[in-house]
């Protein structure tokens, strides 16, 4: 039957098994049923959860340096952007030193507020938020009744040891947070595209009602395989042969080597704490004609999941 549609809202086998991973992640019990979702690669459930629960005129908190389709949905959803930008605390920090700054949050938040975006680690800075960095921004989110969509699909893209904290897990976060994923990255195939929302019940189910009126079924064989490399990995969940964690330590590799070659070009990478990209600072480059590297411009590289700033999806 795997060559034929299957459950709309997710094909069973995969959502039993992310249920299983993220109640154990989200230390939160998810039903494959009704805490579900999967769909067509993150970008479908980052569009659907717009469509479906942001309506004209919400502001829409997204953090900068941010992925860049996030601002073509919000705009087609109708919702208008309020940036929060991360800075440098120093000249040549890394992805660690940009931060926020408090009161531009705080200042961000109004009754207005329908959603954040906290993308964790973040494209294309690569910066993994510390606890104590998504804490204020849990309590904003309580504070104002927010949604919080938290766009985690690079979870396992974490380097030097650190911890990514879910923001579902911050208390009062489980009920307003939707956690968004990607097979694409988690298994380091982006051309697989399958993706999911996982959170509870209220705000899942009218994206299930909206997924199944536009797009109503996922591609079986794909569901089918992931979730057969899920139950493989979750048997040795954060053990060393997880392939999770050897994925994870193969692109910090190819992260350092990449930053080697940016340095032997005279530029500066920002070395990123997670995902898959390298910022460099390009401002050292002399073009030798009229038209000048601009002051502080960045370039973005892939650290080689298949696509570059040329095929960003
Ligand atoms: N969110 C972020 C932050 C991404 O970088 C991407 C892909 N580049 C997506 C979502 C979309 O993921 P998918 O390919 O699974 O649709």
């Amino acid at each position: 039957m795997l060559n034929h549609y299957t459950r709309g809202a997710g094909h069973p086998r995969l959502v039993n098994i992310l249920a299983k991973v993220y109640s154990k992640q989200l230390q939160h019990e998810i039903h494959p049923m009704t805490n579900v979702l999967t769909s067509i690669g993150a970008f479908d459930a980052l569009y659907t959860t717009f469509q479906a629960l942001v309506n004209p005129g919400d502001e829409v908190i997204i953090m900068e340096p941010y992925y860049e389709p996030y601002k073509e949905i919000c705009r087609l959803a109708g919702a208008k952007v309020v940036y929060v930008p991360l800075a440098p605390k120093e000249k040549d920090s890394n992805s660690d030193g940009w931060v926020y700054d408090f009161e531009q949050l705080q200042t961000a938040f109004s009754l207005n507020t329908k959603a954040i975006i906290v993308n964790n680690p973040m494209n294309p800075l690569g910066k993994v938020f510390t606890k104590d960095e998504l804490q204020p921004i849990a309590d904003l989110c309580v504070k104002y009744n927010v949604l919080c969509v938290a766009d985690e699909v690079y979870e396992y893209f974490i380097y030097g040891g650190r911890k990514h904290y879910r923001m579902a897990t911050f208390p009062g976060m489980f009920e307003r947070t939707l956690t968004i994923g990607s097979a694409g990255k988690t298994f380091n195939a982006t051309g697989w595209k399958v993706g999911w929302a996982i959170g509870p019940e209220n705000l899942i189910s009218p994206l299930q009602e909206f997924h199944h009126n536009t797009i109503r079924t996922n591609p079986t064989p794909l569901q089918e395989a992931v979730a057969v490399g899920f139950e493989t990995e979750f048997e040795r969940l954060d053990r060393a042969d997880c392939y999770f964690t050897t994925m994870s330590q193969e692109m910090e590799e190819k992260r350092d080597q990449l930053a080697g070659y940016l340095r032997e070009a005279g530029l500066r990478p920002i070395i990123p704490s997670g995902g898959c990209f390298v910022i460099a600072d390009i401002s050292s480059l002399e073009r030798g004609d009229d038209t000048k590297s601009p002051g502080h411009s960045t370039r973005m590289e892939s650290i080689g999941n298949g696509y570059s700033k040329w095929t960003q999806q």
